[in-house]
């Protein structure tokens, strides 16, 4: 294998739950134990939940070159995004060109990825690798790394499959079936689509991202200066492709489901129920929800069950705080988590 540059670099973008950093240690693990590679894998991520954001970098270089480098990786000739709606501000396109391949999972078509993400070039491969994992009983990043393969025109296949049969296999061995077939779905279904650099949208560099509190500046010994849910804060990329659905005809207003659920996504308004004012449940506001579920398993009467977030346009729900945002808030589209500036507010009501 002879790589052009002294490192052959994949750049991994996620949220959390969606196993990128399982997917870049396997990748990083078939090159250096089962193709006869150097390599290198690290990741880095906040807290370990669900949700938050996630990249994993991994290096590639021939015997004979070692690896000595240990920085994020500033230009990949992979990148591969785990969730088309990290697209924004954050710089998850960052450092992708011409010689990019760039790995998506959406089900949207290639031009609507290109201006969705704003690639300035490189060869898209777009793989619904959602609905991929649902039909082969495995995990979105076991589709990722099929893809991963085929776009790198070096990993072979049978290396991965044999790699993720050795990992997997010893603490889930009937998970192998299914992770093979994932893998081999993804290989198949990535297929390349050229962009050139058009001047369509511009080329972006590679900043490090600084935070704007760390330890030796946050008031207070430490805070999380970035809002979990908020009026504005914006936490669809942050769901796996499900979400709740509510059916208010079988709701019996016990509040189960805004008690346990981690996002408050659940609006109640003073209301009547059978007779009697009560609080009542409004439904779920979409914006804030991650789609972990948890509310589907709490319900008693069924009225929340499971739903593919692609087959329901939510953006057309009612049930939004939108009547809070006031002139004063600075909206950040920063992708996923995305949160806003603002004067203190103070909710009273829903109205
Ligand atoms: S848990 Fe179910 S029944 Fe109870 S308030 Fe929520 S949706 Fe309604
Ligand atoms: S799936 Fe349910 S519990 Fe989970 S964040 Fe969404 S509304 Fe809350």
């Amino acid at each position: 294998m002879k790589f052009e540059k002294n490192c052959y670099e994949i750049r991994l973008e996620s949220i959390g739950g969606l196993g990128a950093n399982l997917a870049g240690k396997i990748l990083g693990e078939t090159g250096a134990l089962y193709m006869g590679l150097n390599s290198s894998n690290f990741a880095s991520y906040g807290s370990e939940k669900r949700g938050s954001p996630v990249k994993s970098f991994v290096r590639f270089a021939e015997k004979g070159h070692e690896i000595r480098i240990n920085s994020p990786i500033e230009k990949p000739d992979i990148l591969i995004l785990f969730h088309e709606r990290l697209a924004g501000k954050a710089q998850v396109m960052a450092g992708a060109d011409e010689k990019t391949s760039i790995i998506v999972n959406s089900s949207e078509s290639n031009e609507f990825l290109r201006d969705r993400l704003k690639i300035y070039a490189g060869t898209l491969y777009k793989v619904d690798a959602l609905a991929l994992a649902a039909k082969n009983k495995t995990r979105v990043n076991m589709v990722m790394l099929g893809a991963a393969a085929k776009a790198s025109g070096f990993i072979p296949l049978d290396k991965l499959c044999e790699a993720v049969t050795d990992t997997l296999g010893k603490k889930y061995p009937l998970s192998v079936e299914g992770n093979i077939n994932g893998i081999k779905a993804g290989y198949d279904n990535a297929i390349p689509y050229e962009i050139k650099p058009d001047g369509k949208y511009p080329y972006i560099e590679y900043e490090e991202l600084k935070q704007d509190w760390g330890y030796d500046n946050a008031p207070i010994g430490g805070i999380n200066p970035i809002f979990g849910s908020t009026v504005t804060n914006d936490l669809t990329a942050s769901r796996e492709g499900y979400i709740p659905i509510f059916n208010k005809e079988l709701c019996i207003n016990c509040g189960l489901c805004s008690s346990t659920c981690p996002d408050m996504v659940y609006q109640f308004k003073e209301g009547e129920y059978k007779g009697k004012i009560s609080m009542v449940n409004l439904g779920p506001d979409y914006t804030h929800c991650k789609g972990c579920l948890r509310c589907v398993e709490v319900c008693p009467t069924k009225a929340i069950t499971e739903g593919n977030e692609r087959e329901y346009d939510i953006s057309k729900t009612d049930i939004k705080n939108i009547s809070l945002i006031t002139d004063n808030f600075k909206l950040e589209d920063t992708g996923q988590n995305s949160w806003v500036e603002s004067v203190s507010n103070t909710v009273n009501s829903l109205e």
